[in-house]
């Protein structure tokens, strides 16, 4: 059997679409569809056969591009699609292509799909990718928990082994990771620079390492100003010199990572690296909170207006933005602290 999976939605949910890409892999080839951004997250993936990008806002937008692009899924000879992602769109495109497709009875598309399957709320996002593939002749149980998987390379490696070097931290160094940023604004914790200052004194063998986008680099020279402040060692600033699978690479060398519910908790998940997230205006019950062995969440709660979207807004719609500001950096640090110390 060939597949096809379609995926052009954010990074944390190319990475949680994984475990979807290794069931269908059991049966056969598994060919994806995903956005020049994400494509690169699944370099040296075993379970994928190839990748075709789409790039839907530039050179693939409109009709053409979408004809362009179903043509080259028609060529991998799959059978049927996945639909990840669930826009009108990605529907076409399956159309286009001749294939059948399997989506969420939830999803914008979803009058164009071959067979509809339950979006389930109270499950794990990779969960509920997962069991796209359910087969009605053959129901398999349902886990309850998956991990996503990617596999950085060589040149991944030695990227995060010459930054290392540069900052003179051997082989084995403790390296505490924070990741400050989120495409969406209501969803970054604001105290991440606090953070690093009390990391100086509670776990001072420890060094911090800045993850993120090169857009993320600000946020980071806060928490290089913070830790300076308090007499720490210099941080290592990663933002936009790190490949996807770098930060991976990078991640699977740390012992704990500090994020917001954003790419980079998915990213720590697939290298099963200790997680404190921090979850303001969504919540873990959404399906995308962290799934390594160890890990801590931490939320405002008894915070009324909790949740209050999908993503997070770009402002808060009370403009307190109680869920974020109330998270203190000391409560924070101690999370760290706790997980670090039992790594
Ligand atoms: S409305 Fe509440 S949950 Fe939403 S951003 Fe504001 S404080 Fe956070």
């Amino acid at each position: 059997m060939v597949s096809a999976v379609l995926q052009t939605s954010f990074l944390g949910d190319m990475i949680l679409t994984t475990p979807l890409i290794e069931r269908l892999a059991r049966a056969g080839d598994v060919h994806v569809v995903a956005t020049p951004a994400n494509a690169a997250v699944l370099a040296n993936h075993p379970a994928v056969s190839s990748v075709i990008v789409y790039d839907k806002r530039k050179s693939d937008a409109g009709v053409t591009g979408l004809r362009r692009v179903a043509a080259r899924v028609r060529a991998t000879g799959a059978t049927t699609a996945y639909m990840a992602q669930g826009s009108w769109r990605t529907a076409a495109l399956a159309r286009l292509a001749g294939v059948e497709s399997v989506g969420f009875d939830t999803s914008a598309g979803r009058w164009l799909y071959s067979r509809r399957v339950a979006y389930r709320n109270d499950w794990h996002h990779a969960v509920r990718l997962w069991a796209l593939a359910d087969d009605p002749r053959d129901p398999a149980p349902t886990p309850t928990r998956l991990r996503p998987s990617l596999y950085p390379g060589a040149p991944d490696e030695a990227q995060v082994t010459a930054l290392l070097e540069a900052a003179d931290i051997p082989p084995g160094a403790p390296l505490i990771a924070l990741a400050p940023g989120s495409v969406w604004a209501t969803k970054r914790w604001p105290s991440y620079d606090a953070l690093a200052g009390e990391l100086v004194a509670r776990l001072p063998d420890h060094r911090v390492v800045v993850i993120g986008a090169g857009g993320d680099a600000p946020l980071a020279a806060a928490i290089a100003d913070a830790v300076r402040q308090r007499g720490g060692r210099p941080i290592v600033d990663t933002t936009g010199r790190l490949s996807l699978l770098g930060s991976a690479a990078l991640l699977a060398r740390c012992t704990a990572l500090v994020t917001n519910d954003s790419a980079p908790l998915h990213l720590a998940s697939a290298m099963n690296t200790p997680t404190i997230s921090l979850f303001g205006p969504t919540v873990p019950a959404m399906g995308f909170g962290p799934v390594a062995d160890r890990h801590a969440v931490l939320e405002r709660e008894g915070l009324p207006c909790r949740p209050c979207s999908a993503h997070g807004g770009r402002a808060c719609p009370l403009a307190h933005w109680q869920c974020m500001r109330d998270l203190s950096a000391g409560r924070v640090a101690e999370a760290v602290t706790r997980i670090s110390q039992t790594s």
